[in-house]
C-alpha cells in the first residue's frame, strides 16, 4: 500500500520539468553530485571507468544508457546511432561486453517497425564482438510489444538477446514460458512500475510469492537466468531452490542497480556467486532516478543530505 503510494508520488515528480532542470544542475556535478550514488556518470567514458572498478572487485557489469520514451524518429536514431558508439567505445576499453537498453528509447512509442529496425542496428554492430544485449522492460502497455519485437530479433537470428519478466505483472507465468520456449535468457525481476489491479499484483507479498514461483521456472527450464533483486528473501529462495535442483552456481547469475545494497552484492561475490551491476549513465538520468527514489523514500535523506553538502 505505502510502496504504491510512494512510486505514484515519485513518479508523478519525475514529470515536472523544473525540478528536472534543478536537479540536472546539480546532480552530477563533479564528486558531490547526489545522484552520483545511483548513476555511473554522463558519458561512457564514466561509465567505463565504474565498470573497471567493479570488475576488479570479480563484478559482472552491464551498461545502460538512460534515455526513455523518446517522441520523434530522429531522436530514435540518435539514441541508436550513440548505442553502436557505445558499442566501440566498450570494444576499445577492454570491458565486459553487456549492454542494457528500453526500446521507447529506439522509438516503440512512435513505430514499432522502426524500434524494431533500431535494435537490429544495434544487435548487427554488437554481435560479432560478443556482447550480449538485454531489452528491459517497461510498464505494461509495452509488454506484449516488447516481448514481440524480441521475438522478431530471435526469428531474425539474433540469439545473444534476452529481456525481462516482472513478477507483478499478472500475465507473467505465461510470459515465462513462452521464453523458456524460445530459449531467451530471461531476467526476473519485482517490477518498476505503478501498475493498476487489472493487470498487476497489488500488494507486495504477492508479488514476492509471484516472485519466488517464477525463480522456480527460470531454473527448471531457462537457458540462464539472471535474479535481479536486493532483496535477501528472494535471494534465499532462489539459491535454497538451486541447490535442491542440483544446479551449481555457473547456471544462473543474480543482478543488483549500481548504488544499491553494494554489502548484499560483495557478499555474493565472496560466496561464489555471479553477480552483475547494472551500471546506469547518460545525461537522461532523472526518470531513472525518480524511481529508485520511489522504491526506498529513505534514498530522500541521503539525497537532501548531498545536496545540503553541496552548499
Ligand atoms: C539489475 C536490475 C535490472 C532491473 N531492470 C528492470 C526492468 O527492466 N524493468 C523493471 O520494471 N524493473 C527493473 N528493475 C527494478 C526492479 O523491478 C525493482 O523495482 C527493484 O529492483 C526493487 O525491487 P527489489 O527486488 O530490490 O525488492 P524491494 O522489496 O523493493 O527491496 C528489497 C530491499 O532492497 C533494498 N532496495 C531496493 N530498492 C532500493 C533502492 N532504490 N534504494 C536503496 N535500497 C533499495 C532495500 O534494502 C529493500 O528493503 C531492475 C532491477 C535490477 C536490480
Amino acid at each position: 500500500m505505502f510502496a504504491a503510494a510512494s512510486k505514484a508520488v515519485f513518479h508523478g515528480l519525475a514529470g515536472l520539468r523544473p525540478l528536472q532542470r534543478l536537479a540536472s544542475r546539480y546532480g552530477m556535478a563533479p564528486d558531490t553530485g547526489f545522484a552520483r550514488r545511483f548513476i555511473a556518470g554522463e558519458s561512457a567514458a564514466e561509465a567505463i571507468d565504474a565498470a573497471r572498478v567493479l570488475a576488479a572487485r570479480g563484478f559482472g557489469v552491464s551498461l545502460d544508457y538512460l534515455g526513455e520514451s523518446v517522441a520523434t524518429l530522429e531522436l530514435a536514431d540518435a539514441a541508436t546511432r550513440d548505442y553502436v558508439r557505445i558499442v566501440e567505445e566498450v570494444v576499445a576499453s577492454g570491458i565486459e561486453r553487456n549492454l542494457s537498453l528500453k526500446l521507447t528509447q529506439l522509438g516503440l512509442d512512435v513505430d514499432r517497425a522502426t524500434a524494431t529496425d533500431n535494435l537490429r542496428r544495434i544487435l548487427e554492430a554488437s554481435t560479432p564482438h560478443g556482447f550480449f544485449v538485454r531489452i528491459d522492460m517497461e510498464n505494461s502497455p509495452y509488454t506484449e510489444a516488447t516481448l514481440a519485437v524480441l521475438e522478431t530479433v530471435w526469428s531474425l537470428g539474433y540469439r545473444d538477446v534476452g529481456t525481462v519478466i516482472q513478477s507483478c505483472l499478472l500475465r507473467s507465468p505465461a510470459d515465462v514460458d513462452r521464453l523458456n520456449a524460445l530459449g531467451a535468457r530471461v531476467r526476473l525481476v519485482k517490477g518498476a512500475y505503478r501498475e493498476p489491479a487489472s493487470v498487476a499484483h497489488q500488494r507486495m507479498g504477492e508479488v514476492n510469492d509471484a516472485y519466488v514461483a517464477l525463480a522456480h521456472r527460470l531454473l527448471d527450464r531457462n537457458p540462464y537466468p539472471a535474479f535481479a533483486t536486493h532483496d535477501p528473501a528472494m535471494i534465499d529462495a532462489v539459491k535454497a531452490y538451486a541447490r535442491q535442483r542440483g544446479l551449481g552456481q555457473e547456471r544462473y547469475e543474480f543482478q543488483m542497480l549500481y548504488g544499491i545494497r553494494r554489502d548484499l552484492q560483495a557478499a555474493l561475490v565472496a560466496e561464489g556467486f555471479r553477480v552483475r551491476v547494472y551500471v546506469p549513465f547518460g545525461k537522461e538520468w532523472f526518470p531513472y532516478f525518480m524511481r529508485r527514489l520511489g522504491e526506498r523514500p529513505a534514498n530522500v535523506g541521503f539525497v537532501l543530505k548531498g545536496i545540503l553538502h553541496d552548499r
